[in-house]
């Protein structure tokens, strides 16, 4: 063979492997919807040794694959936005959270500012019921919700010492006639193991993370509020639980799955970790 013809060869071989790699592959977007603050970390973490003033994310995420477009948990309601706080949530939790969301954080704004509608997602997993998480989920009527049953029971009827108004029934009221793929535990949501649903309790009832292998970042964990930031990693458990038994293990649980598989835990309310790694893609 002519030289130039195997540099040809070798060219083609090339692009071959340049194409077929992630063109078809899953990517993950970080976003908030606005954020929270400031206050007192001691207002979420009361054993956290010392006061300091913190403002934090309210984690989305958007992974595009192959198999169809996934939001994940789907922020403060729209009603929120621009300092409307009290016409939607108790006064307490706005003055509490101060939420500084803009119409334009929402996630529906989010998606177009990304290239996508609402309409083309496929499928919304909520991580769990509180008005951070849930809050604009009739935004996808046409989509499969993906969620733990218990936690359906837990939004439409929660414990007594859980309704200090995190629960916005509002929220998901005009949302009972969705397509809810209600689960029990772990799920293999495109059955290929790109994306892994994993139960993770004791935050909420049936609280629910994430695992997400993309082809260049490897295994990335969204703890989403199983572990809220660094903090709780530390030791100082969160100051919101169900059980602080379960919420326990399933923090072990997450740290263990990050060990074993080398990847990355995502926290959706780290102010340190959203400023260096939110907002951008990840492929
Ligand atoms: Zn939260």
């Amino acid at each position: 063979m002519k030289k130039s013809a195997i540099a040809a060869v070798a060219l083609l071989a090339l692009l071959f492997v340049v194409d077929s790699s992630p063109v078809s592959a899953q990517r993950l977007y970080w976003t908030t919807s606005g954020m929270f603050g400031p206050f007192d970390i001691k207002g979420l973490i009361p054993t956290y040794p010392d006061s300091r003033q913190i403002t934090i994310p309210i984690s989305m995420w958007v992974l595009d694959h192959p198999k169809g477009l996934v939001v994940i948990d789907t922020g403060n309601n729209a009603a929120v936005s621009d300092g409307n706080c009290k016409s939607h949530w108790v006064a307490g939790l706005c003055d509490f959270l101060k939420p500084n969301q803009k119409r334009d954080d929402v996630i529906d704004r989010q998606l177009q500012k990304l290239g996508y509608s609402v309409d083309k997602v496929k499928v919304v997993i909520t991580s769990h019921s509180h008005l951070d998480h849930i809050g604009n989920i009739e935004m996808f009527p046409k989509a499969i919700h993906v969620i733990q049953k218990k936690e359906l029971y837990q939004a439409w009827w929660p414990e007594k010492f859980q309704r200090g108004g995190a629960h916005v029934i509002k929220d998901y009221d005009d949302a009972r006639d969705f397509n809810y793929l209600e689960l029990d535990g772990d799920y293999d949501l495109f059955g290929d193991g790109t994306v892994v649903v994993l139960s993770t309790p004791g935050h909420t009832l049936g609280n629910q993370s994430v695992k997400v292998k993309l082809p260049q970042t490897g295994t990335v964990i969204i703890s989403q509020d199983a572990i809220w930031m660094k903090e709780n990693l530390e030791g100082h458990p969160a100051g919101l639980n169900y059980s602080v038994l379960d919420y326990s293990k399933s923090l072990e649980r997450l740290k263990m799955i990050r060990d074993l598989e080398n990847g990355q835990l995502f926290m959706p309310h780290d102010e340190g970790q959203y400023k260096e790694k939110g907002g951008k893609w990840y492929r």
